[in-house]
This record gives C-alpha cells, structure tokens and sequence, in this order.
C-alpha cells in the first residue's frame, strides 16, 4: 500500500492535456493508493462551490469515483483555489484539510503545507493573504455577486502573467529561516509542500536534527507525484502526453 501526494495541478479547462493526465493517474496509480493527498492549487481558479463549472464537476466526480473505489482523498488550499468548500469536497467526496497539518507517514510525523505561508519575503502577498484567509472577508468573497467575483478573480491572477503559466522564477521562494521555524515548531522531521515549482528534498538541519523539506512540482511540461511506502519517500516526474499516446 502506497501514500500519494501531489499540488500545483492549476488544472483548467484550457490544459486538457493536464486533466486528462490526471484523470489516467487516478485511474492508474490513486486506484492503487492508500490515501491522496492534494496540497493545493489544485485548481487554477476557483470563485466559489457555487460557481462550479462543468469542466470542474467532471473533476470533482473523478475523485468521487476514486474514494468510492477505496483511496481516501485529502485536499488542502492553495493561494489559487482558496475558496473551494464544503460543498465541494462532499461532491467529491474529499476531506479538507487545514494548512498546516501534521499526518504520520510511515509511522513518522510529517507536516504538510501548501507552502505560500513559507514566502514570507513577499510582503505585499503576505499582507493580502491575511485579508484573503480572513474569515468576515472570506463570507464577504463568497457572498458577492458571481460576476464581481470573476472580476476579481482576473485581478488577483494578474492579466500580464495569465497567459503564460507561472514559472519558479516568477514566484517567490520559500523564506530560509522560516523551515526550520515551523518544522520545531510542529516537532516534525519532515516537512512536504507545493507551491514554488521547484521541485527537490533540501536537507537541512532542525534544532541540530538532520531534516528534510520535500517540495512538491507543479504540472505542466511534466505531473509529478511523491511516493510514500515501505521502501521510503521518492517523488518522481513523468510525461503528461503517455495517457494520450497509449490511447491511440
Ligand atoms: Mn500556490
């Protein structure tokens, strides 16, 4: 039995070769799997359970599909899809889980994050994280108008860089100090997010413990999902377009 973690899947209904690449994985590999952890952005924009569009409730039946077939599914916020709700999750029958988090994997504690919370030199995003996770502002955002909230969904993903998908070098890297900060502050040796696209294990040192801060990748030239069994942790990429080919 396997654990599965995946983030930054920005899945849209103008990247149908992502989708359908992550519709073969859970068909493929989540089948097999304990449990599924997504740990944010799994979508690239969402403005609210109410305005679900069609392209989403075929996702959101996948995974429901999934956890019938017996793969727990857990899902955590991104800075993207930071409105999904509980209407949602029980359509697609997935648990949320709060950022942070600690699950045991493996019979060790590890904590789980999206990782935007780790970008701390970014202080204009910072500041309107605060007021985005809000909870007054956040049944404010659910509650206005479908097409104000469009409106400000466009703003908030920055016309300029729409086009083109997010690289790594255009978003900020997790601040150094701030691992080890919350690692020993959440007693973990082990510390998985998303969020960066830059996918690597950093080894570091917590308390003057040896320590390790996996980050998730993103999907979009390539998916990537990160492997937790008896045999250990291992994170791997593989090519969007097989599902395609093996189709033909
Ligand atoms: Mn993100």
């Amino acid at each position: 039995m396997s654990i599965l973690l995946i983030s930054d899947l920005h899945l849209e209904q103008e990247r149908p070769d992502i989708s359908r690449a992550f519709l073969r994985f859970l068909e493929t590999r989540a089948v097999d799997a304990q449990a599924l952890y997504i740990l944010g952005d799994f979508f690239e924009v969402w403005i609210g359970d109410d305005a679900i569009t069609p392209f989403q409730r075929s996702i959101a039946q996948a995974l429901r599909h999934l956890s019938e077939r017996g793969t727990r599914v857990y899902l955590m916020h991104g800075n993207r899809d930071f409105l999904l709700g509980n209407a949602f999750c029980q359509e697609a029958g997935c648990t949320l889980l709060p950022d942070p988090c600690v699950i045991e994997l493996n019979g060790e504690r590890v904590l789980l994050m999206h990782g935007d919370s780790l970008c701390t030199q970014d202080i204009a995003y910072m500041k309107l994280r605060r007021w985005l996770r809000n909870p007054i502002c956040q049944f404010v955002l659910r509650n206005l108008p479908l097409n104000t909230r469009q409106k400000l969904a466009r703003k908030l993903r920055n016309e300029s860089r729409s086009q083109t998908r997010m690289k790594a070098s255009e978003i900020v890297d997790v601040t150094p100090e701030e691992v080890p900060r919350i690692m020993a502050a959440h007693r973990v040796r082990t510390l998985i997010h998303g969020h960066t696209h830059r996918p690597a294990t950093h080894q570091l040192l917590v308390n003057g413990e040896p320590a390790q801060r996996i980050v998730l990748g993103d999907w979009d030239k390539q998916g990537w999902a990160l492997q937790v069994d008896r045999q250990g942790i291992q994170q791997n990429a593989f090519d969007l377009a097989v599902g395609l080919e093996t189709q033909q």
